[in-house]
This record gives structure tokens, sequence and C-alpha cells, in this order.
């Protein structure tokens, strides 16, 4: 067993191609697999490998001026977590579909710890709104008991749903949440900007941290993430249901037949009847070999 280390900066990094070369360089050299997103305004990652391997990764980015003092999360996983390695270069470290200097993470929300947050939480004022910046495939299965939540797709529908929703926010303190606090920097610029919100705040650390600490806190269910993985399980509790008979349970599946590869929950029973696919249409579809079938392992899913 090994590791998958998720971590991102915002840093301004002048060659971000220089960058991408010796981070593909180091991750090939360690057996890494995973993403790293390379941009101007910093580095987005997720790798997967020993804890050797891991922990060598770590030594090496501290070593570098502008990455020395990364907050690396970890949690149980492996090289086999990803199918492969990719770096890439973006414009975004994650893509919200905004100027990356007129909504930039100086203008976000205040970082309070896990202690704070969960202290927030527990005397939790009227004005509170705790407000989930996730897809809804992702709080589906875990999420902050009475937190707010959209039903976007990917987070670049994010902006609009702020927009749309601003009375909301109006003169609330607004504490807001994502996996391991990425997703945040900006969402939260995108929300003090609009100046509605009484205050802005977010996790140091998203969901990740504050679970590590409160594992039977006000996160319930499952931490989904980006990986073979789908989720980590926080707490027992199922928040979801299946999608084919709304029992509870919150096990993703991807449907058999690869054209329409539906990312939805469903349980034992239900994965055995429809033969691992989604609707009758889909089963048929298989049984007759007329479609292309999924390979058995779980696509990537991004923001
Ligand atoms: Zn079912
Ligand atoms: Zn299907």
């Amino acid at each position: 067993m090994g590791k998958v280390l998720i971590f991102y900066k915002y840093v301004h990094i002048e060659f971000p191609k220089r960058a991408m070369k010796w981070q593909q360089q180091i991750c090939t050299d360690l057996g890494l697999t995973g993403r790293i997103i390379l941009g101007h305004e910093g580095i987005n990652g997720t790798v997967g490998g020993t804890d050797e391997s891991c922990e060598r990764y770590k030594e090496i980015m501290a070593k570098h001026p502008l990455f020395n003092d990364i907050d690396f999360k970890e949690s149980a996983g492996g090289a086999d977590c990803f199918s492969k390695l990719q770096i890439k270069i973006k414009d975004e470290i994650v893509h919200l579909g905004l100027d990356p200097v007129a909504v930039s993470p100086k203008d976000g929300g205040q970082h309070l710890t896990a202690d704070q947050v969960h202290q927030l939480l527990e005397t939790h004022p009227d004005d509170l709104v705790v407000l989930d910046t996730r897809n809804d495939f992702e709080w589906a299965i875990g999420k902050f008991t009475n937190s707010v939540t959209s039903d976007i797709k990917n987070f670049r529908e994010f902006p609009e749903y702020i927009e749309k929703n601003l009375d909301q926010f109006k003169d609330k303190q607004v504490l807001m949440v994502c996996t391991a606090g990425i997703r945040c920097e900006r969402a939260t610029a995108v929300l003090q900007q609009k100046g509605v919100a009484k205050k802005v705040f977010q996790i140091r650390g998203g969901i990740h941290r504050y679970v590590e600490q409160f594992p039977e806190g006000f996160f319930r269910g499952k931490n989904y993430v980006f990986d073979n993985r789908i989720a980590l399980k926080v707490n027992d509790d199922v928040l979801g249901s299946c999608y084919l008979c709304s029992k509870p349970c919150d096990d993703y599946n991807n449907c058999l037949n690869a054209e329409c590869n539906r990312h939805f929950i469903s349980c034992k029973p239900c994965e055995q009847d429809y033969n691992s696919t989604c609707s009758d249409r889909c089963r048929d579809l298989v049984a007759q070999r007329k479609v292309h079938i999924r390979e058995k392992r779980q696509p990537i899913v991004h923001y």
C-alpha cells in the first residue's frame, strides 16, 4: 500500500514549461502517477505512489524555492489510483472559466483552521451559511450537515450559480467548502467580489483537513476524490441512494455501455440485475453487443 498526495499552491511561476519538464522527470523517476496542472498562477497536483516515493517527492519539492511550503494532504492509495501520469499547462490550475488575474486567490475569503471551523459550526450563528462549492455527484455521498448545495456538474458553472443566488448570501457569514481547499481559493473571491456577504470564510485544507481532525464531526458520509478510489470514507453515514432502486447507498459505478458511461450510484443487487449498466436500455444494448463496452476501470471525472 502506498499513498496519494493532494496538493496545490497559488504562486507565480514564470516558466511553467520548465516546471512541467522538471515535474515530468521527478515523477517518472519516482514511479508516481496522477495529474499535475501548472500555470503562471501556480500548481495543482494529485499523485500516487509508494510511501517512499511520496516522501521523496515531498523532500524534493521542499528544496524548491517556489514550492517549499506546500501543504500535502495524504491518504492511503498508490500508483494504481491513476491510470497514468499527466502533466499539463493551463491558464487556470482549476478551471473556473474566469480570468486568473481578475479573480485571484488574493481576493479570497479568510482561511479558518479545522478547529476554528468546528467551533464555528458548533456555535452556528444565525447568519451562518455553509456553501458547498462541489458538484452534485460529490456532495450526493457526503457533505456538511445543513450545508447549501447546488446542482452544478462542473466547477465552471459555479460563478453563474453565485450570480443567480446572491440573495441567499446577502448579509450572511458564508463558509465555503470543497475537497482539499483549492476550489475555494477562487470561489470565495467570486463571492467576495459581489460585495453582498458580511464575511466569507474557507477551510485551510478543505474537507480533507477538517475530517482528519473531526471524523465524527459536522461532515457526514464520504469525501469524493478524483481518482480510482472515487471516495474516502469519513464515517458510517450513508447519504446517497441507488439511482435504480433508491435504497440508501453511496457506491459509484459507471455504466458498462461505453457510449453512455453514466457515473451513478448503484447498490450491489441492482449492479447484478442491470449487469453494471444504468437502465434497461443500456443493459439490452450491452447484451445485444450493439455498443462498445467500457473497460472495467473507473474513468476519471474532472471538476
Ligand atoms: Zn439499487
Ligand atoms: Zn447507461
